[in-house]
């Protein structure tokens, strides 16, 4: 799938302005705040109908502008479609399709977007939480079934937390414990079983990926980590419940004592390696864009393995702390299907590219 030509018209700090895309690479550069980041957003609502940057549609609306709209002319599953979204502040906004209306969940069915923004380095560096997050946001795209697990996990996990938070004022609230901690043990076993597929799979595309774009150099490995009692996370759904009921009832009175879950898919994590050593702890400032950007990646090839098409792939302001043959990578040799990349530097890269070069000024925009 890919854009044609997009137009936006009061959008952020375009009043009006209309793009043609290449199919593939597009490097957009251009100086700070000049609508870079704007631009790669209003691509982003196509698949989403929402911003990344921000949950209040009015701050998308161009200052002195009382609504904004994107239109946009797309190919998707092989035939030309036109995407509409109007922002009017105040008003739910409008979303079509070809003139038909859509909700903003439905715009996944037309486009899909993969995005690098600098926020993604964090999956290297930070907590489990964002690597669950990364876990879950995909397997629920290409699961939907996994989705309704996760849910579910979630509105156990919450009520459960409630009785251990509460049950020394209000005893009673113990009656039910045990029937939550069975549950949140059946759909944890549900959830691990996918996130260790998951976790293989994306492993097997991150590994040459980041082999090429390293230059050979590093080895990317990960690992999925879950509760300790599962001996085989590839195992049917009830064997892995009978692991993980073991690791609850040993850790009952320990839940009952700290007051929190101690046991379930919650604590899940993906472990980074980089030539054997955990990315988290030792990587570097390049080798740490290196390898969320090949994880990137690597969810853009399961996603062409699912639905047959790559999604458009939005990279914010990734050159930037990478050597010259890992820019020279993500220039020329990510491939496949239409990628958007935004850069600050304007010296040099129409040469060191062979992809459409656009120029940005105060929300104008210049193809080179
Ligand atoms: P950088 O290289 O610093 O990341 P950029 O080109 O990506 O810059 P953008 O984030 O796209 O910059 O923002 C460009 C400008 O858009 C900023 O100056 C910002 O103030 C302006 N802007 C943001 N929202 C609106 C809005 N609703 N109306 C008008 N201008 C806006
Ligand atoms: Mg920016």
């Amino acid at each position: 799938m890919r854009i044609v030509r997009i137009a936006l018209n009061g959008f952020r700090n375009y009043e009006w302005e209309t793009v043609e895309l290449a199919p593939g690479t597009n490097v957009i550069s251009g100086q700070n705040a000049q609508g870079k980041t704007n631009l790669l957003e209003s691509v982003y609502m196509l698949s989403t109908g929402r911003s990344f940057r921000t949950r209040f549609d009015k701050e998308l609306v161009g200052f002195g502008f009382s609504s904004a709209e994107i239109l946009a002319d797309v190919i998707s599953h092989e035939r030309e479609q036109t995407i509409n979204i109007a922002l009017r502040p105040g008003q739910t906004k409008k979303i079509s399709v070809n003139g038909v209306k859509k909700t903003a969940s439905e715009l996944s069915e037309t486009v899909n977007t993969v995005l690098f923004c600098p926020d993604d380095l964090n999956l290297i560096k930070e907590g489990a939480a964002v690597r669950r997050r990364l876990m879950d946001n995909a397997i629920s795209q290409i699961r939907p079934r996994y989705a309704g697990y996760l849910a579910e996990f979630n509105r156990l996990y919450e009520h459960k937390t409630r009785i251990l938070k509460d049950w020394h004022e209000k005893p009673s609230l113990l009656e039910t414990l045990d029937e939550f901690s069975d549950g949140m043990c059946r759909a944890s076993a549900q959830l691990i079983r996918y996130r260790a597929a998951f976790a293989a799979r994306l492993g097997k595309a991150a590994g040459p990926i980041h082999g090429e774009f390293s230059g050979e150099g590093e080895r990317l490995e990960l690992s999925y980590k879950t509760v300790s009692t599962v001996k085989d996370p590839f195992a049917s759904a009830k064997e892995i419940y009978y692991d993980v009921c073991e690791h609850q009832e040993r850790h009952r009175q320990a839940e009952l004592e700290a007051q929190q879950c101690l046991t379930g898919a919650h604590k899940d994590d993906l472990e980074i390696f980089i030539n054997g050593t955990a990315a988290r702890s030792f990587a570097s400032q390049g080798q740490t864009r290196t390898a969320a950007l090949s994880l990137k990646l690597a969810e853009r090839e399961i996603f062409l393995a699912e639905t047959g098409e790559y999604p458009i792939l939005l990279l914010d302001d990734v050159l930037s702390e990478l050597d010259s043959r890992r820019q020279e990578f993500v220039l020329n040799r990510i491939g496949g299907g239409q990628t958007l990349i935004t850069c600050c530097e304007d010296e040099g890269i129409s040469s060191r590219t062979g992809g459409r070069v656009l120029f940005i000024e105060k929300g104008r925009i210049k193809q080179r």
